[in-house]
């Protein structure tokens, strides 16, 4: 006996009414993605839920892969099978024994919408709990709170049984809230703010600053492997390498040491704000948290936001470093930021960069110089690479029921 298909719940698409269909459009697209290197495996969807019919492919792979889809809220293993006692019975025990952990109490929730069936819900209950209770050992009843639930379903066609009930990604389904340019350094921070943008269900290119030959081939490297890591969440996501060179050599002459770093962030975001622009995103994502280092005071935000209108998403911006790293950590990401390949940034950083910048200064003294024509320069210059995620399989060979 094998799984023969998955439910797949929705979570807060289902309370969004008018979006809904989008929603459901863009999930099963992101599922289907996933599906492909699973070639015998099918898709079904209805309103509320959707369905894989596995066809023979294995359960715990396409269940692992399932959870890091965004918009799912949980997922369950089910079984059908033949209007049958004795294959019933089978059946309850193969599930009980598939469980991730072994429950300490469970129960038998039996419903009948055949009202031919030949046994009664009482019956069924009994029969499937009493045989899964002699196959196994300390498992107690327990009707009102058990850990384990085996919902059996008697319908005119079969009988479906399911009952473990796996946390999904949540979240938003990938796509559906729009589009954003994500600031993406070599640090730890920056992928895992990409990631709860993705999680809230933004599309998202990235944008990254490199300054040659102050920061080497192997800094741009460690970059393109983040936005690989995170593209493997969508599929495929655009790079956008920005050459910062010149502009920093230009920061460097003409503007007071401690406000260099004032200066930097706020060309990087006009920077970005073009590439944006020219992209149809309608937000910037950074890794910021406030207090962290310097450019991240408020004092430094209300002057470095000051150069754009368009909404920044800060999704770090109350987390402390210590949990930004656990998350880092499973994402996988953190061990490619912790290479130490120099940013653009690190190089560049005075000795005192001002924690309190006040707009009036560093208005002042962007005024003494023309960043405009190194401005289009840099955004003309910028390299976009579109990095894609490995596919086992290339054709797309999900049958699709709905
Ligand atoms: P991270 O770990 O993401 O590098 P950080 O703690 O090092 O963040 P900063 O270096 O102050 O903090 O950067 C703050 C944010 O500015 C980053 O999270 C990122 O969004 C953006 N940023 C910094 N440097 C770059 C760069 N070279 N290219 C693109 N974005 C950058
Ligand atoms: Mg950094």
């Amino acid at each position: 006996m094998e799984f023969d298909h998955i439910i797949i719940r929705y979570g807060e698409i289902s309370t969004k009414k008018r979006n809904r269909k989008r929603f459901v459009d863009k999930m099963k697209n992101n599922i289907k993605w996933v599906l492909r290197d699973f070639p015998n495996a099918a898709l079904s969807a209805s309103r509320e839920r959707m369905y894989v019919i596995l066809n023979g492919e294995n359960h715990n792979e396409i269940i692992e892969r399932l959870r890091g889809i965004f918009g799912i809220q949980s997922l369950s293993p089910a079984l059908k099978v033949n209007k049958d006692l004795d294959e019933m019975k089978k059946a309850a025990l193969y599930y009980y024994r598939q469980l991730s952990e072994t429950p300490g109490t469970f129960k038998i929730s039996a419903k009948r919408s055949d009202k031919d069936f030949p046994y009664s819900t009482d019956e069924i209950n009994h029969e499937l709990g009493g045989h899964i209770l002699r196959n196994s050992e300390g498992l107690k009843v327990d009707v009102k709170n058990p850990d384990f639930n085996l919902r059996v379903e008697a319908r005119k066609e079969a009988v479906y049984l399911t009952g473990e009930i796996i946390r999904g990604a949540g979240g938003l389904p990938l796509g559906s809230s729009g589009k954003a340019m994500l600031m993406l350094s070599g640090g730890i921070d920056s992928p895992v703010a990409g990631y709860f943008s993705m999680k809230r269900g933004l599309e998202i290119e990235c944008i990254h600053f490199y300054s040659p030959p102050f920061t080497s081939e192997r800094s741009r490297q460690k970059v393109i492997d983040l936005t690989e890591k995170l593209s493997e969440l969508s599929g495929g996501m655009k790079l956008h390498i920005v050459p910062f060179t010149d502009i920093q050599l230009l920061i460097q002459k003409q503007i007071p040491e401690n406000y260099t770093m004032t200066s930097t962030r706020r060309l990087m975001l006009r920077i970005a704000d073009k590439i944006r622009e020219k992209n149809d995103a309608m937000a910037i994502v950074t890794g910021e948290s406030l207090g962290q280092v310097a450019s991240q005071t408020l004092n430094s935000m209300f002057a470095i936001n000051e150069v754009t209108n368009t909404p920044i998403l800060r999704p770090l911006i109350t987390m402390d470093k210590t949990d930004i790293i656990d998350i880092a950590r499973e994402l996988d990401t953190l061990e490619i930021s912790n290479r130490p390949y120099e940013d653009c940034c690190t190089v560049f950083t005075p000795a005192a960069p001002k924690t309190k910048p006040q707009r009036e200064k560093v208005n002042f003294y962007e005024s003494f110089v023309d960043f405009d024509s190194l401005i289009e320069k840099a955004v003309e210059n910028t390299e976009t690479l579109t990095i894609s995620r490995q596919s086992k399989k290339a054709e797309d060979p999900v049958d699709d029921l709905f």
